[in-house]
């Protein structure tokens, strides 16, 4: 078949195939895999758990044992290091929970499940922005009518936020304040109108979720640099080891390279520090996912470059590819969040920072019940370079009560036309049952 014959889940397949046919079998992704003892496989065998996952892949069934690990992946991502043959083992187990749910569900029952997540994640991530921002603000982040407008002309670079850090816009504002000083030019894309199609693809609903990803693509692919910038760590897995694989294979060319925004940041750390003008003297510690390479060691590098800052090392366990991707260990979650927030105490620090929305959503309030601050590592960036954005989700949340929240929004409520008790239902849902480990009290 010519390469642009292929439709997406024929060139998906394509690299699966490929895959399957490389792997030995010799189980080194299952020993180096974090998640195989909390999940209560390490009893295993490794070499017939991965067996099994190539089952799977093959026919949608395979040993109880596989379908737990590919339930229980975390994406932090040390078997894809642990690979000695250049296969993607978080790729092929992210493959094999795609085959599961073809096996369960029919396409209709899995496009009406993707269909509600979708419903659900842009509901929240629209009422839980529109709560915090202005129409003005929200078109600096590329929602209203900067959502659907075609730049007069090709950006240096494209921002793309993803959905969900929408719900905490301090952080992606000041992703845009530290661009503006440092001079570069960029178009944000983002938000459910630019969906990377991950949604779709967890239950099943493989074309659909190559039809949104390769939609945004098309509309990423528009920058002088041929690169794209991103915030979020799901978004960057999903459109590199996913969608941006196949469409090559489609198009036989890469539509663009994506980089983290704190690798790029990194990158440009000789141009970055003389702006770190301000001393922040505290005593911080880094709560690290380690999902995508590189990116908390260039987390390292830029609070280490900020004048006054003292780095702390917790000696916590680092897994998963952002916060919310521990959801598949709850148990395992709870400890080790009590374990690194006891750490802290112990430690004496000032602040506990995170990198990304899903973490700073969960850790937030946390504030209320311990000795330090929970910041984002921008807004630390910020200080520094004089730069400010209200946290005001974690003001909202330590709030702690659904009513107050809404009626404290109330003039942006109003701006925006939307209906209280939804909001309030988002508030619920989205905002304060998002608490992994319970606050005390
Ligand atoms: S990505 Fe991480 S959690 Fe998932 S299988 Fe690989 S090592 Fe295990
Ligand atoms: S480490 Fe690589 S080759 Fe070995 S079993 Fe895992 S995926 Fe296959």
């Amino acid at each position: 078949m010519q390469p642009h014959n292929l439709s997406f889940e024929a060139a998906l397949s394509g690299r699966v195939d490929e895959m399957v046919d490389a792997c030995t079998r010799c189980g080194k992704c299952v020993e180096a895999c974090p998640s195989v003892k909390p999940a209560g496989i390490a009893d295993a065998a490794p070499v017939d758990v991965i067996g099994g996952i190539l089952d799977i892949l093959r026919a949608g069934q395979g040993a109880e044992a596989s379908r737990k690990w590919a339930q229980a992946c975390t994406l932090s991502g040390e078997c894809i290091t642990a690979c000695d043959e250049g296969v993607n083992p978080r790729f092929l187990l992210a493959m094999a929970r795609v085959a599961m749910a073809k096996a369960k569900d029919d396409l209709p029952a899995r496009r009406r499940q993707a269909l509600e997540k979708y419903r659900d994640v842009g509901r929240e991530v629209t009422v839980l922005s529109q709560l915090q921002l202005n129409d003005e603000v929200l078109t600096r982040l590329g929602q209203k009518a900067a959502a659907v407008n075609v730049a007069s002309e090709p950006p240096d670079f494209v921002f793309y936020t993803g959905c969900n850090v929408l719900k905490t816009p301090h952080m992606a504002l000041l992703a845009l304040d530290i661009m503006d000083t440092l001079g570069i030019g960029y178009q944000v894309m983002g938000g459910p109108s630019h969906c990377c199609g991950i949604v779709h693809m967890r239950p099943g609903d493989v074309e659909m979720s190559g039809r949104l990803g390769t939609n945004s693509i098309d509309k990423m692919s528009q920058s002088k640099s041929g690169q794209v910038i991103s915030w979020c760590p799901s978004c960057y897995v999903q459109f590199t080891e996913t969608t941006l694989p196949a469409i090559e294979r489609q198009r036989g060319r890469r539509p663009f390279e994506m980089t983290p925004f704190l690798r790029f940041l990194a990158q440009r750390i000789e141009q970055l520090t003389p702006h770190l003008r301000e001393r922040v003297p505290l005593r911080v510690a880094l709560h690290r996912h380690p999902g995508v390479s590189g990116v908390m060691e260039a987390a390292v590098e830029i609070l280490s470059a900020i004048p006054g800052m003292t780095l702390v090392d917790l000696k916590q366990p680092a897994l998963g590819l952002q916060g919310v991707y521990l959801n598949v260990l709850p148990e395992f979650k709870r400890e080790l969040t009590r374990n690194e927030l006891e750490a802290a105490r112990d430690a004496g620090i000032d602040a506990l920072v995170t990198v990304y929305h899903s973490e700073h959503r969960e850790l937030c309030a946390h504030e209320r019940d311990w000795p330090f601050r929970i910041v984002n590592l921008l807004e630390l960036v910020g200080e520094s370079m004089g730069l400010k954005q209200h946290d005001r989700y974690k003001e909202l949340k330590l709030m702690q009560d659904a009513d107050q929240i809404v009626a404290d929004c109330a003039d942006l409520l109003a701006a925006h036309a939307l209906d209280a008790a939804k909001a309030r239902e988002v508030v619920v849902k989205g905002m304060l049952a998002d608490q992994p480990l319970p606050l005390r009290g």
